[in-house]
């Protein structure tokens, strides 16, 4: 682990989630960046192999980045679930307390090796998930940061439910409108899902509150947003808690270090596409793309692919079920499949009109900071209160699905077909590319030099420096 600088030793952890990692990822490269820093990343020692195979360079030997004589390593911990197989969780509820139980020993054990070796950690950030990493710093007595990998609104909505009296759904009375300083009325299936009473997985509620718990143990919250997106906001929630808007991270010109040093994130081979969009017309393809967890049933995927091609547009599909061999046969080559796509790439794609999306809050953000208006097609969690924004707030597209999926309401081909026609030709289409280019603007002015979100980064970069050793 040898260099010639002496850096501060900044240590990530990240819940084991396509949307988890990305984020955090990018913040280290960002970091990497603004300063002297040796930054360990470290999740789960089944996605580091899932980020292996799918080609990226996670060496557990520093990987020079930037120009300040950064490094960046990796070091994955055991989760006691899938230490020697990738074997996928299956149940959730008892995979928290296992990854909490197993994560913690595993992770001191690594933080105290690497501070016997003389490469103590001077700083831990982590993202929501694994709040139990905010208390593992306090009681290794490190300072801790924590990366919100959702957008200021979805954190409001969880603050406010965890530390305020204001009036959420309740058992009693479940569809009751929730009011909250600096932000629209929202109806009870705008909140996150998680926070409803009548959610299927409350336990994933409880572990994002149990982040905001422990917000008294971390220095300060960053949030993946900028501060002319989510403005009035913003200011009004940094009155009671310190949040530093340090977004769009994705949007932060750091492409040379991944092709150079191929630092990814992907835990899933990405397909060439690229190629493919370049012999289509400026905005002339269609992109959908559901995250990296979101299944369609089979039925819902019949109808959307059937509305897809009776649109008459070209599209490119990510998609991790099988199509139905005769759609297959009847799009020809105007359309293309993929496993896995260069989402960031192809959001910045000329040929893409607009994007289908189920409004994961990377998907959200990366579209906005992109230009590219949607087709909200929402399913769960933050997923509802992006496609209310979206739609409603940010104007730059329409709602396929509005309530998501515990509405269990399937969408015809029809229907399916006129959304895409109302987001690409309608008569509002004009005006929900105009408003998308807008926060496209707004988002490259918040990351450039001196932008908002380049000050508030910066900040966080001399309080770590301020609070840290520097080390050999
Ligand atoms: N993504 C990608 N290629 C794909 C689909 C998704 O690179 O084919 C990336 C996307 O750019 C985003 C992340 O995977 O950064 C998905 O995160 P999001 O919050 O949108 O959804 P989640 O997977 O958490 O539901």
């Amino acid at each position: 682990m040898a260099s010639n600088k002496p850096l501060i030793h900044v240590f990530l952890v990240s819940f084991p989630a396509q949307g988890h990692v990305n984020p955090l990822l990018r913040l280290a490269k960002l970091l990497a960046s603004k300063g002297n820093f040796l930054i360990t990343f470290s999740t789960t020692k089944s996605t580091g192999r899932n980020m292996k195979k799918a080609g990226a360079n996670v060496s557990g030997d520093p990987i020079p980045v930037g120009k300040c004589g950064s490094m960046i390593r990796f070091e994955f911990f055991n989760d006691g679930y899938s230490d020697d197989s990738d074997k996928e969780v299956q149940d959730y509820k008892s995979y928290f307390t296992l990854l909490e139980t197993n994560g913690k020993k595993s992770l001191i054990t690594i933080i105290n090796r690497l501070r016997d070796d003389g490469r103590p950690v001077s700083y831990i950030i982590n993202n929501p998930f694994v709040p139990w990493v905010s208390d593992l710093a306090e009681e290794v007595n490190i300072p801790s940061a924590m990366l919100w990998v959702q957008s200021c609104a979805c954190f409001s909505l969880y603050y406010h439910y965890e530390k305020s009296s204001l009036s959420f759904p309740s058992q009693e009375q479940p569809d009751i409108d929730v009011h909250l300083p600096n932000m629209p009325v929202l109806k009870d299936y705008e909140i996150p899902t998680f926070l409803h009473p009548s959610s299927q997985f409350p336990y994933i509620g409880r572990i994002i509150l149990g982040q905001i718990k422990s917000l008294s143990k971390t220095t300060c919250v960053l949030i993946e947003t900028y501060e002319e997106l989510e403005d009035d906001l913003i200011k009004y929630v940094s009155k009671s808690c310190p949040i530093r808007a340090v977004g769009p991270l994705f949007k932060i010109p750091l492409l040379e270090f991944e092709t150079a040093a191929n630092i990814t994130g992907d835990m899933t081979k990405v397909d060439d596409c690229l190629g493919w969009l370049d012999s289509h017309d400026p905005s002339s393809v269609v992109y959908i793309a559901f995250g990296s967890h979101v299944i369609l049933n089979e039925e819902q995927l019949t109808e959307m692919a059937y509305g897809v091609l009776n649109s008459g547009t070209s599209f490119l599909w990510v998609m991790k079920s099988r199509l139905p061999e005769e759609f297959l046969e009847a799009v020809g080559g105007r359309g293309m499949v993929v496993n896995w796509s260069p989402q960031p790439q192809v959001l910045a794609h000329p040929a893409v009109s607009c994007f289908v999306t189920h409004c994961g809050w990377n998907s959200t953000i990366e579209a906005l900071s992109s230009g590219v208006p949607v087709v909200a097609f929402p399913q769960y969690g933050d997923q509802v209160t992006n496609a209310r924004y979206l739609v409603d707030e940010w104007k730059v597209g329409i709602g396929m699905r509005r309530r998501g999926e515990p509405e269990k309401k399937l969408i015809g081909r029809k229907e399916v077909g006129e959304c895409l026609r109302e987001v690409t030709c309608g008569v509002k289409a004009a005006e929900m590319k105009e408003n998308a280019l807008k926060w496209k603007k707004l988002a490259e002015a918040a990351v450039a030099v001196g932008g908002s979100s380049d000050r508030n980064l910066q900040e966080f970069v001399d309080d770590v420096r301020s609070l840290s050793v520097l080390v050999e």
